[in-house]
């Protein structure tokens, strides 16, 4: 039994970023980039207005300046000014040689084709030509994960089809002669598989894809030729269920059959102490705990790993500090424990709930869950409005 920070350890040195490909840059939102990005030119390309008003020359100091022209954005300036004159100038407008300074329109008086400034402060109101960045600049570094904001500037240098991560192909199977489709309605001993829905949500919760998913009754020659008939079509193998010491637990037995190489099959975490890890080549396979908040827990702390780093991120995901809102009752035990929880905003203040979690076949203390409550192993009951560390799944 290994702790879980080494297991996390052992996923990120045992995956490879997949190789990147061009994308639209349409389609890059939520993708990782995959090479840096440095501005190709000054960041504004040439000096321009930053307020509707008239250009004058910054150290002139007559009275008035006749106005001699006018310059709208998107034109090129091609007026000259001298001493006295001035140009009338729009936001974002090119500023014109001999000008360095832009006189806002609310503090200067018209006169028959003259301005009159009031008096005059030292603001140029010009946002200068490299004053957002210089070209060669850095400006995305390979790894950023691409949102709205990284993506407009990727649009304002006309990087339009950026180097990205391509989503990561997982194939899933569950497996329990007990399962039923959610569409179904369970007969005597059965219950409807809620994992491979939990799994689907999660898996494109982090840009990742389902390339298969299917459900397949306790029977080792079954699964094993399911998965055999994807052959090399998935970065990310992921079974459901058979990864304790049940006798229908066949899992590690699976991993060994197709040639996988395991890392570990057992952490000192709970929920999901028999949780599996393996590669084969470029590969790599979890064989999950069925229980559902095993099945939760696992995910966002390990195969969550696993999914970042094939898409060329090295997850830290460092824990946070909350206020614990309420008692809850705890159990103790030896392990390191994640306890699905809630956080939420009060006063400014991040605090987090536990959520019901009596067996971790519970499925309905999931709701809502939007935190993992972090215990080491013998911590001893909590009380309400002791600090705790987090991991935030979500933000609240
Ligand atoms: P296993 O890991 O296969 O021993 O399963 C542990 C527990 O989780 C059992 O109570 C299973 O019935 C339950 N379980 C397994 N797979 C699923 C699933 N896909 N959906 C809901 N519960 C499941
Ligand atoms: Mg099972």
């Amino acid at each position: 039994m290994i702790p879980l920070a080494e297991a996390r350890a052992l996923i990120a040195e045992n995956i490879s970023p997949l190789p990147p490909q061009l994308a639209a840059l349409e389609m890059a939102f939520g993708r990782v980039l995959r090479e840096d990005i440095c501005a190709d030119a000054d960041l504004p390309a040439f000096d321009r207005s930053a307020m509707d008003g008239y250009a004058v020359a910054l150290d002139d100091n007559s009275e008035k300046f006749h106005i001699v022209g006018e310059i709208q954005p998107g034109v090129e300036a091609e007026i000259k000014i001298q001493r006295g004159e001035c140009v009338r100038i729009f936001t974002g407008a090119q500023i014109p040689a001999g000008a360095s300074q832009v006189l806002m329109q609310e503090s200067v008086q018209t006169q028959d084709g003259f301005i009159i400034p009031s008096p005059r402060s030292r603001t140029t109101h010009i946002r200068q030509r490299g004053e957002d960045a210089r070209k060669g600049d850095l400006l995305l570094k390979s790894g950023t994960r691409l949102g709205a904001g990284e993506l407009a500037l990727l649009a304002s240098l006309g990087a339009v089809s950026p180097k990205i991560s391509p989503p990561v192909r997982v194939a899933h199977f569950t497996t329990g002669n007990e399962l039923v489709p959610p569409s179904a309605t369970p007969g005597q001993g059965q219950i409807r598989d809620s994992n491979s829905t939990l799994v689907g949500a999660f898996v494109r919760q982090f840009g990742a894809e389902i390339s298969r998913q299917e459900t397949v009754p306790d029977d080792f020659e079954l699964l094993r030729e399911e998965v055999e008939r994807d052959g090399d079509n998935f970065d990310l193998l992921l079974v459901s269920g058979g990864a304790s010491v049940g006798d229908y637990d066949f899992g590690k037995k699976l991993l060994n059959v197709l040639g996988f190489k395991i890392h570990f099959e057992k952490i000192s975490l709970r929920p999901g102490k028999p949780l599996v890890f393996a590669t084969r080549g470029e590969q790599a396979a979890f064989i999950l705990p069925g229980n559902p908040v095993s099945h939760f827990v696992t995910l966002h702390v390990a195969v969550r790993q696993a999914l970042e780093k094939f898409s060329g991120v090295n997850a830290a995901w460092p824990p946070l500090k909350s206020r614990l809102a309420e008692d809850f009752e705890f159990r103790p035990d030896a392990r390191e424990t994640y306890w699905p929880a809630r956080s939420e905003i009060q006063n400014g203040e991040l605090v987090v709930r536990a959520l019901r979690w009596q067996s971790s076949g519970d499925v309905t203390g999931l709701t809502g869950a939007n935190a993992l409550i972090q215990f080491a192993g013998g911590a001893t009951e909590p009380k309400a409005g002791d600090a705790v560390s987090i991991l935030l799944l979500e933000v609240p």
